[in-house]
């Protein structure tokens, strides 16, 4: 697996910088051609992969690494020096967009830096893009940098790539939307178990309904006074099977929402409810933040009382479920359910004020 260092260049200096935001899930031909504009343009382009760190799911397949690959292979085979390309891998923040914003400004200039001569006054970058329709609304944060819009018009997109190479992969249908190199990329991809996995959450996501479904998710802390590891359960079904999950149900008609997740925690550690204690929740609702349809969810968190030793040493059968501790949630997001290490992350934020 190739790493995202800066590719090693003859000229690593350079006097004109270009920044491009986008998942490129898979890059297709009209990437290719707003990358190749851009590179007329500018000497330097700084490619930001979004959505880094995502867990695989039918929506962002490949690792932020291997999307970097696919790029730097169809810019060699389109003749284009890959040296002349910089990297930025961004986690999404779906609760805080300025954190995501701040991120991206940062690791653009951290890169011009590195890159622009010792003497030379900081570069202000331009920014390429296509504003095609509300989900470009990022392209309006960066109002400091001159804003180039592509001439690329193409109705292109990288979901058509996604169905077509989901639910049919020995079709021609998906090659013809994406460079030799790219096809050739998800050719290969396509006889891994992930790719299996991914085929079987396409499948099973398909029939998804759209009507808003509300669901509790309980944040079990392992205690008041050392808040530091939450419960997670491997998830056993569909969609992103493997994948670590917050608690999740659905409410029960005579139930309150804190009920609910009390009723969950009792059923999680197999304790007594006298050594929990149930706080307030937060609503998550980006509307992006589930596959499964849009699914809201209600967070609450709850905390076993004093040092419950015999608690803290709780885990399930065969390692199904288990405490994991704030430092690896913040640092291995791919691991996690849909936005469940961003859901923990905002609780300890917002009620236990706790930075992490
Ligand atoms: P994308 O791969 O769909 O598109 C990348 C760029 O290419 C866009 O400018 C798009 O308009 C352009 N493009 C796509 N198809 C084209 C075509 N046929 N012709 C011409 N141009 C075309 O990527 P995206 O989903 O727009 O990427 C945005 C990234 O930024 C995502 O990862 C998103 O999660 C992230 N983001 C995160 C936050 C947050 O976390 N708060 C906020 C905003 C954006």
């Amino acid at each position: 697996m190739m790493m995202l260092a800066a590719p090693s260049s003859p000229s690593g200096s350079f006097s004109s910088f270009g920044v491009y935001i986008g998942r490129f899930e898979p890059p297709h031909l009209a990437h290719l051609a707003v990358m190749e504009e851009a590179l007329k343009q500018v000497d330097c382009l700084i490619i930001v992969l979004g959505s880094a760190q995502s867990p695989r799911t039918i929506k962002n397949p490949f690792t932020a690494s291997e999307r970097a690959q696919m790029i730097l292979e169809m810019l060699s085979q389109a003749g284009i020096d890959p040296g002349r390309v910089r990297w930025v891998p961004v986690r999404d923040h779906l609760y805080d967009e300025q954190a995501w914003i701040d991120e991206v400004k940062t690791k653009v200039y951290k890169v011009i830096r590195a890159a622009s001569p010792v003497e030379a006054p900081p570069h202000t970058p331009i920014l390429i893009g296509h504003i095609k329709d509300e989900s470009s609304y990022y392209l309006h944060h960066f109002p400091e940098w001159q804003f180039m819009p592509t001439k690329v018009i193409s109705p292109l997109s990288a979901t058509t790539v996604r169905n077509a190479y989901f639910s049919q992969p020995a079709s021609e249908e998906w090659r013809e939307l994406v460079p030799v190199a790219v096809s050739q990329f998800l050719g290969a991809f396509a006889h891994t178990r992930e790719y299996q996995a991914l085929q079987q959450d396409y499948a099973y996501l398909k029939n998804q309904s759209n009507d808003i479904q509300l669901e509790i998710a309980v944040i079990l802390f392992a205690s008041e006074q050392a808040k530091d590891a939450v419960w997670f359960i491997s998830r056993e079904s569909h969609p992103n099977q493997g994948t670590w999950s917050l608690p999740i149900t659905e409410l029960q008609r005579h139930e309150t929402a804190a009920m609910c997740a009390l009723r969950i925690a009792i059923e999680q550690l197999d304790t007594d409810p006298s050594l929990l204690h149930v706080e307030q929740g937060k609503l998550f609702d980006a509307p992006s933040r589930s596959l499964r349809g849009r699914v809201i969810t209600y967070a609450i968190p709850v905390w076993t009382t004093d040092q419950q030793t015999d608690l803290l040493h709780t885990a399930s059968e065969k390692g199904k479920a288990r405490w994991i501790s704030i430092e690896e949630l913040s640092s291995r997001p791919e691991l996690f359910f849909e936005d469940h290490h961003e859901i923990v992350h905002e609780i300890v934020q917002y009620f236990l004020k706790r930075p992490l």
